[in-house]
């Protein structure tokens, strides 16, 4: 490097607010100056300290030990942690064409900087031989985990190939960066071109609220007075339930489920094919069948077989449910005169229809009740009881929007835990979903680090003046990325690669789905539910019926998932060459399961970004049903202890569950929670597939 180019490396440093040191309160990331220029020279700087800091640890003249090489590992790559964390956050959940170009760049740098460190031969020796001898190293037990993670994870990158292997594996991870940051683009491209106009003649059937969050999303595109359905699923799916125009609901139907498959620039099929064959090419470099066997080898599950057997159980009854539904459904288009066969766009419309008959029971009536401050409150009230935490808002937190809301998290004994970063609403430069993040992970390497942990939602705001209401589904989805948040938030463990959800694929929804549970207590609902203008508690007899009604339609949520795990398996077990025409391969696989007609695949895979945005959910989706018999099981040792805050319960929870992060085997943590392996009927109970169908 010339002089020159020193010195404006030095001058960037004084200048760019993520090479800088942090002063602010808790070192967060001081959000308002950091613009999109700044990240390709901090990414360029921190790529280039790890760089040099794994060198040292590869070229370390002393023997391997377990501080010279697995904990200096633990120690690397402080600055791109950090600098990685503030930008993917933005990519999230702040994004703009700026970022979103600087995306693709960073992803292929990314795959660039890591290969040559997961495949180093020289690192990969120093590592195995400490593996081999890690019953003589008198480790700790989280010391030992380390170990074998580590290890687990060069082996599994193709640390130990030839150098041939290891150079065509560099070139497939590189395209598949490439490949997922362009799927996902493709995605919100497509749902960012779309919206429907809502005329007055098209608004039958839809709620105030309704139309309130559709003026709302006009307002954020520049349309001002007018309102729209745009194809965020949470302008989709109420609008699927509740409009009365059948021709509109197919228009928004169909539009949906053409995401990333329209044949424009967006389209996706070309790339699954291309991500497909690469997969399989990376798995059987490393030797294995195929991905689906090298992906679930590091699971909880273990094997392909495995996931398909549980899979496989819970779709029968799940089935058998959706088609007694159909008939029922079916039936009430009759009675109303209708001459039609249900359609896909039809169901939410007349389950919702049927649930207010035979329930007596809809979302609009429960949702004055669910106001999202309380809501917000509720699961912070619950964590109080089970886990000894309170929450204190704080105004002094530099945040990325104007919305996102900051809460310092204590402990029993008042110390500071964590902080908490909640952003909730919907907005064009979000992606959509939900999600949890962090911008600092917890960890006690070199004294204790407090972690920074985001939840991020697409929840749409109130009109003017009034609170924003939550559907069920939304609290719902509070409470899960709250529970995730937890995760987070008391993990207690030394070492920063083992923080917090650092956890199996498999694992990693168990406390967010568990928490969901606290949620749809009448105990917890007779306290927060109350109504936004009022200030009346839910009502008893409504409370009773909506508790019946979270089992209404269970049949159908099971088929829709059921069948994109099994898709997403099939897609990761069979042979590449049996995925190149895409829409006949979902089409043959759907007829072999007898997938009703009448329901939609949740994510068809041009639209399949848990599996194909990156890897982390590639033959992993089924994670969620997974973690689900955990979940359903794990409740059930508060309602033996005939008190959801059993505070006996509660304390093993935390200890086994929720601060162990990584540190421990899953199955033997599960097993020191709940004193044996967890039991799946639970699920099919909770679930109200082992209940006789009624008579239509
Ligand atoms: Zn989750």
């Amino acid at each position: 490097m010339s002089e020159t180019s020193g010195m404006a490396a030095a001058s960037q440093d004084q200048t760019n607010p993520l090479l800088k040191p942090w002063q602010t309160p808790f070192e967060t990331p001081p959000f308002p100056e950091i613009a999109p220029e700044h990240f390709l020279p901090a990414f360029a700087r921190a790529f280039a300290d790890h760089s040099a800091e794994i060198a040292a640890i590869t070229h370390d003249p002393a023997a391997p030990d377990f501080a010279n090489t697995i904990t200096a590992l633990e120690r690397s790559g402080k600055l791109l942690s950090k600098v990685s964390a503030v930008f993917y956050d933005l990519v999230s959940a702040h994004s703009s064409p700026a970022l979103l170009e600087i995306d693709k760049e960073v992803s292929l740098r990314m795959a660039r900087h890591w290969n040559p460190i997961m495949m180093n031969a020289v690192l990969f020796g120093r590592i195995a031989l400490l593996h081999d001898s890690r019953a003589t190293l008198a480790l700790s037990s989280e010391q030992l985990r380390l170990l074998e993670r580590t290890y687990t994870r060069f082996h599994r990158s193709g640390a130990g190939l030839d150098e041939a292997a290891k150079a065509r594996m560099a070139e497939i991870n590189e395209r598949l960066a490439h490949l997922g940051t362009a799927f996902s683009h493709h995605l919100l491209g497509d749902e960012q071109d779309w919206f429907m106009e809502l005329g007055e003649a098209d608004r039958d059937g839809l709620s105030d609220t309704f139309i309130a969050a559709a003026e709302a999303a006009a307002l954020e595109r520049g349309m001002a007075g007018k309102a729209i359905v745009t194809l965020s699923r949470s302008s989709v799916e109420p609008f699927l339930k509740s409009s009365g125009r059948r021709d509109l609901r197919e228009k928004v139907f169909k539009a949906f489920i053409a995401r990333g498959d329209n044949g424009n620039a967006n389209d996706n099929n070309a790339s699954i094919v291309e991500i497909l064959s690469l997969r399989e090419e990376s798995a059987k470099l490393l030797g294995y069948p195929t991905f689906a066997a090298y992906r679930l080898e590091d699971s909880m599950a273990k094997t392909p077989e495995a996931v398909r057997g549980l899979l496989e159980r819970v779709w029968k009854p799940a089935r058998a449910r959706a088609l007694a539904d159909r008939d029922a459904l079916q039936a009430l288009v009759a009675e109303e005169g209708g001459n039609f066969a249900l359609a896909a766009w039809d169901w939410r419309y007349y389950a919702e229809k049927l649930r207010q008959i035979s329930a007596n029971f809809d979302d609009a009536a429960i949702k004055p009740y669910l106001v999202l401050d309380h809501m917000i409150e509720a699961a912070f009230d619950c964590a109080g009881r089970l886990f000894g935490l309170s929450f204190a808002e704080r105004k002094d937190i530099p945040v990325w929007h104007p919305d996102v809301r900051v809460w310092e998290v204590r402990d029993r004994a008042g110390k500071h835990q964590a902080l908490f970063y909640g952003d909730y609403f919907a907005r064009p430069s979000k992606r959509s979903g939900a999600w949890m993040t962090s911008l600092r992970d917890q960890q006690k390497l070199d004294g204790e680090v407090a972690p920074l942990i985001i939840n991020v939602c697409n929840f749409s705001k109130g009109a003017e003046g009034q609170p924003s209401l939550l559907s069920p589904d939304d609290a719902r989805t509070l409470f899960h990325e709250f529970g995730h948040g937890l995760h987070g938030m008391l993990s207690d463990v030394f070492y920063p690669s083992l923080s917090g959800t650092s956890v199996f694929t498999d694992f990693v929804e168990l406390p967010s789905q568990l928490y969901e549970h606290w949620q749809e207590q009448p105990e917890v609902l007779r306290q927060f539910a109350r109504h936004y203008q009022t200030g009346e508690p839910l009502p008893d007899d409504l409370l009773k019926r909506f508790l019946a009604a979270r089992k209404f339609n269970q049949g159908f949520a099971t088929v829709e998932f059921v069948a994109s795990a099994l898709i997403d398996l099939e897609f990761h077990t069979q042979p590449a060459s049996a995925s190149r025409d895409v829409r006949a391969f979902e089409q043959r696989e759907l007829e072999k399961i007898g997938m009703p007609a009448e329901i939609a695949l949740r994510h068809r895979p041009q639209q399949f970004g848990h599996i194909f945005s990156g890897d982390h959910y590639a033959s992993g989706y089924y994670s969620y049903m997974w973690s689900e018999v955990m979940d359903a099981d794990a409740f059930g040792a508060f309602e033996e202890a005939g008190n959801i805050f059993d505070p006996a319960v509660a304390k093993r929870l935390h200890d086994d569950i929720y601060a162990s992060g990584g540190s421990r085997d899953p199955e033997d943590a599960y097993i020191a929670f709940r004193g044996r392996e967890p039991e799946p009927d639970a699920l099919l109970r909770r679930r109200g597939l082992l209940d006789r169908p009624k008579a239509a």
